[in-house]
């Protein structure tokens, strides 16, 4: 009896209810809610019932069938606004591989639950002369080590981590977009109508480092996917990069990586490529570098924009 009373405890403290987005406990389903089939689902059975807390407090019995697993977050905000230690991270964009798939900016779009006007990495097709040929130029956020918009921001809403990332914390954002006008490279957004909710968005704990749920009224942008690299994952415009013409890494460690897994020495491959960073006279220090778009190996890019849906850009 005992013991049947300790393994039912150990599950209420694992399961929360779900019947629908509605009942919202605060608790992180991220991966339980998109995967119905998950493994958790597979080893409950039918018909054995469990205690439940319902987000207004009342204790209910559910079948385990309708329960999933609890995923708490697993950084504090402190946590979240320090970053992680020891490291600095950069991102190095190779324009002569760069073919405007636009694969990263729909991976980033995945990710971060934004619809597909919103592009926090958006791909532009550039153009520097008219007797030069045009090419692709994928822009995220620069997350600059010296960053005009964390300056402006009146309630420390936006902020740089020691790990060289700049995010938004949107609990705080109060919308009044003093870093948007900052920031030199048009990298941030504002949310003017309310964002449409996923049922796993609506249920997944707010944090700074994952950017969503997101807020009505605040400012978002490209974060680096900074949750994905706590699981030592890349962000998601690197992997789905097919070109490798994305390389994220530690400057610490001198290392950035491909979607193939391919490690290089960063100093090297800019060295050797005449790396540069985007508008560097500015002073704002980007961390992210480019790589000039020389002997490209794709065809050139179509010089119909509207067929193309790029934008066009002439630097
Ligand atoms: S690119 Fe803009 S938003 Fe990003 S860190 Fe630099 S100034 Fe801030
Ligand atoms: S819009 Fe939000 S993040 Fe930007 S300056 Fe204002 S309060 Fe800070």
């Amino acid at each position: 009896m005992e013991e049947e009373k300790k393994s039912n405890r150990r599950k209420f403290l694992q399961l929360t209810v779900v019947s629908g987005a509605a009942i919202a406990t605060g608790a992180g389903l991220r991966n339980a809610f998109s995967e119905p089939n998950s493994e958790l689902a597979k080893s409950q059975n039918a018909g054995e019932s469990v205690h439940a807390l319902t987000a207004s407090g009342d204790l209910v019995q559910v079948d385990t069938a309708h329960a999933r697993a609890v995923v708490h977050h697993p950084v504090t905000n402190d946590e979240a606004r320090t970053g992680i230690a020891g490291k600095r991270f950069v991102m190095v964009i190779d324009l002569a591989k760069c073919d405007g798939c636009k694969k990263c900016t729909v991976a980033c779009q995945k990710m971060h639950f934004t619809p597909k006007d919103r592009e926090w990495m958006k791909v532009f097709e550039m153009q520097d002369s008219e007797t030069t040929p045009s090419y692709w130029m994928p822009k995220p956020c620069f997350h600059c080590d010296n960053p005009p918009c964390t300056k402006v921001c009146p309630v420390n809403a936006t902020f740089k981590r020691q790990d060289g990332i700049v995010l938004i914390d949107n609990e705080r954002c109060i919308g009044c977009r003093f870093c948007m006008a900052a920031c030199p490279y048009s990298s941030r957004f504002f949310n003017w109508e309310r964002p449409v909710e996923t049922p796993e968005m609506a249920l997944t704990p707010y944090s700074p480092e994952q950017g969503y749920p997101r807020r009505v009224g605040t400012v978002e942008k490209c974060d680096f996917c900074p949750d994905m690299i706590r699981q030592g994952k890349m962000p998601g415009c690197i992997s789905a990069c097919a070109m490798k013409a994305l390389y994220f890494g530690d400057e610490n460690e001198d290392a950035v990586t491909n979607s193939d897994g391919e490690t290089v020495r960063l100093s090297t491959l800019l060295e050797q490529n005449a790396g540069y960073r985007y508008m560097e006279d500015l002073g704002t220090k980007p961390r992210v570098y480019y790589l000039p778009p020389k002997n490209r190996r794709y065809p050139k890019p179509d010089l119909d924009h509207a067929a193309s849906g790029h934008a066009a850009v002439k630097s």
